[in-house]
């Protein structure tokens, strides 16, 4: 058996040394060390050699495999160096050509300020959660104080589903169910898609992000809720940036606000972006009706709550002054190369 190793080790020594391209030298690296190579094969018959000469033929074996492997890497060396040799020689090679530059993905915007809103709501003691986008009728309306019959459905034209299911029209069905899974006291934010049946233009959307936020505890105020969101506008726009709070109408708070931000597009002189008002609506946001607490299994005797539902889209535009929302899902990978 030593007798063959030492046979295969001249013959691959030979073979490498005078293998013309690096194809040839990679078919005999298979062919001496692979699976089914040729040293391989000889290494099935080590269960026919006796006992006592086990370990020198094993010590054979690792040398031989060794050499032909040390063999094949000098090979491999030396054709390179006489491949670029080659080509400096050749009158047609221009080495200063710059080479090809790979391409390299980007974050799209939204992606981007959802993980850095996601950070500040941490850093502040927030859970991050996920809810469906398929909703029922139940959590999306009924159980946020929205029953059938409730003029506040005419504001979210929704696309309905077979068997009474909805795509969410807000992130806001997350406040039940994290009310259902969580024992409060709890803090909890959960960004997502949200979807209307709208006629899309400069600042609408049918698909768009949503952060919806959640506080329940006892004694909740209003003061908590400001001081809140002024923490995470700071954090987003990394400057002071100016906000005014009117009082708003949503069913599933009270009282409830409008929060609105001067537009970081214009200045607040006026654009498409704020329809040339010089704000933006940024989050309906409110003390937690307590009907919304009972729905979600909560006395609101006891307990409290502020919720907001931070339009991420709208954020995003003001943060990187976009200028139409269309940009956001219109898949142009120019616009998203932009955000590298
Ligand atoms: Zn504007």
């Amino acid at each position: 058996m030593i007798d063959r190793l030492e046979a295969l080790r001249a013959e691959a020594d030979a073979a490498i040394a005078g293998a013309p391209d690096e194809a040839a030298l990679r078919e005999l690296e298979v062919g001496y060390l692979g699976k089914k190579g040729a040293i391989t094969e000889v290494l099935k018959g080590m269960k026919d050699v006796a006992p006592a000469d086990r370990p020198r033929v094993g010590q054979v074996v690792n040398e031989v495999r060794g050499a032909v492997e040390s063999a094949i890497a000098r090979r491999r060396e030396s054709l390179e160096a006489a491949r670029i040799a080659a080509l400096c020689e050749d009158p047609t090679f221009d080495a200063t050509l710059p080479g090809p530059v790979p391409r390299v993905g980007a974050l799209h915007p939204v992606t981007q300020v959802t993980w850095h809103v996601e950070e500040v709501f941490r850093a502040m003691g927030f859970m991050l959660l996920d809810y469906p986008e398929v909703e029922t009728d139940w959590y999306n309306f009924q159980a946020l104080n929205i029953p059938a019959d409730h003029p506040a459905r005419d504001m979210q034209d929704t696309f309905w589903l077979e068997g009474g299911h909805l795509l969410r029209t807000h992130t806001s069905p997350g406040q039940i169910r994290s009310m259902q899974s969580f024992a409060p006291p709890f803090r909890a934010i959960f960004p997502g898609r949200v979807f209307r049946y709208e006629r899309i233009d400069a600042s609408h959307e049918h698909t768009f992000h949503q952060v919806e936020g959640l506080m329940i505890d006892r004694d909740i105020s209003v003061a908590n809720l400001i001081h809140s969101m002024k923490t995470l506008l700071g954090a987003i726009f990394e400057r002071e940036v100016t906000v005014r709070l009117r009082p708003g109408y949503f069913p599933f708070v009270e009282p409830g606000f409008e929060l609105d931000i001067q537009c970081q597009v214009c200045g607040g002189s006026g654009c498409s972006v704020c329809k040339h008002s010089g704000w933006v609506e940024l989050l309906p946001c409110g003390l937690v009706h307590p009907n919304v607490l009972r729905f979600g299994g909560l006395d609101p005797d006891e307990w409290s709550g502020w919720a907001f539902g931070l339009g991420l889209s709208r954020l995003v535009m003001m943060k990187y002054q976009i200028e139409d929302i269309r940009h956001l899902a219109g898949g142009d990978l120019r616009f998203v190369a932009q955000f590298r």
